[in-house]
């Protein structure tokens, strides 16, 4: 049983509702079936399997396997894995196994982005996404990720002309986005910014657009984060819901006749 009677679900944190007999339920992550006995009100479920899996190994497996062509939500979904930290290079792999997971099942990918150029892509970033160096060394890993992606895509190399130049822009780019919502980091702003940024760098470069869902993502994780949540100063905030009426005097339908 994945997720146990009353506990927050794994994936979203929301409650759970215990049933009665155990239940078939569908991975979120692997698809597989499996029979577990509570419900998440959003429809989670992790097996065993999945549980027991690294962050990096669910990223790396999703990469390979995922259908979808919006980069953004294989992102969010990789995101969802309860054994990924708040912080931390796993976020630089995240966005580079999104990123190019969502190339691949893109028509433009098609027979052109192969499961060897997402490893490709994961060996690339390991070298250069290094812990704690946003701060030391003002590079944060996901910039490389980004540049690992459309280098894999170009074909460029050390000596090549204008796909190195491209790669290098996509860098400044996406290292432009990351500082923007720097004051504390956050890998995951970081991780949605890239996405966000390579994919509109797709369309402006090549005319590819990559499906990216409309609409910012909202950040489920905020609570978790070591050095304080952004909050308002993030894009990604989902601010807490509250009764604007509470204390307030109007009365919503009082007509004033003074
Ligand atoms: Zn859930
Ligand atoms: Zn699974």
């Amino acid at each position: 049983m994945a997720i146990n009677n009353n506990t927050p679900c794994l994936v979203c944190g929301s409650a759970t509702t215990p049933v009665a007999k155990a239940e078939s339920f569908v991975c979120t992550f692997c698809g597989s079936s499996e029979q577990g006995r509570s419900k998440c009100p959003e429809g989670h479920f992790i097996c065993e399997a999945c549980q027991g899996k690294t962050a990096l190994r669910v990223i790396e497996d999703l990469a390979l396997s995922t259908t979808s062509k919006d980069p953004l939500a294989i992102a969010e979904l990789m995101m969802a894995h309860p054994g990924l930290p708040m912080l931390g290079c796993e976020h630089a792999s995240l966005v580079a196994g999104a990123f190019m997971a969502a190339l691949k099942n893109s028509p433009y990918g098609s027979g052109k982005i192969t499961n060897d150029d997402i490893h490709e892509a994961f060996k690339r970033t390991t070298k250069q996404a290094v812990s704690g160096h946003c701060g030391l060394t003002g590079v944060c890993g996901i910039a490389p990720a980004v540049g690992a992606c459309f280098s894999i895509f170009l074909g460029a190399r050390c000596g090549s002309d204008s796909e190195q130049k491209i790669t290098m822009e996509a860098v400044i780019r996406v290292s432009r986005s990351i500082a923007d919502l720097t004051g504390p980091s956050c890998c995951k702003a970081y991780a949605r910014a890239a996405i966000t940024e390579a994919s509109n760098l797709f369309g402006e470069r090549f005319g590819i657009i990559l499906p990216v869902r409309s609409g910012a993502a909202l950040c489920r994780h905020s609570g978790k984060h070591p050095h304080g949540c952004r909050e308002e100063k993030c894009p990604y905030y989902q601010k807490p819901s509250r009764d604007i009426f509470a204390e307030a005097k109007f009365v919503p339908g009082m007509v004033c006749t003074s």
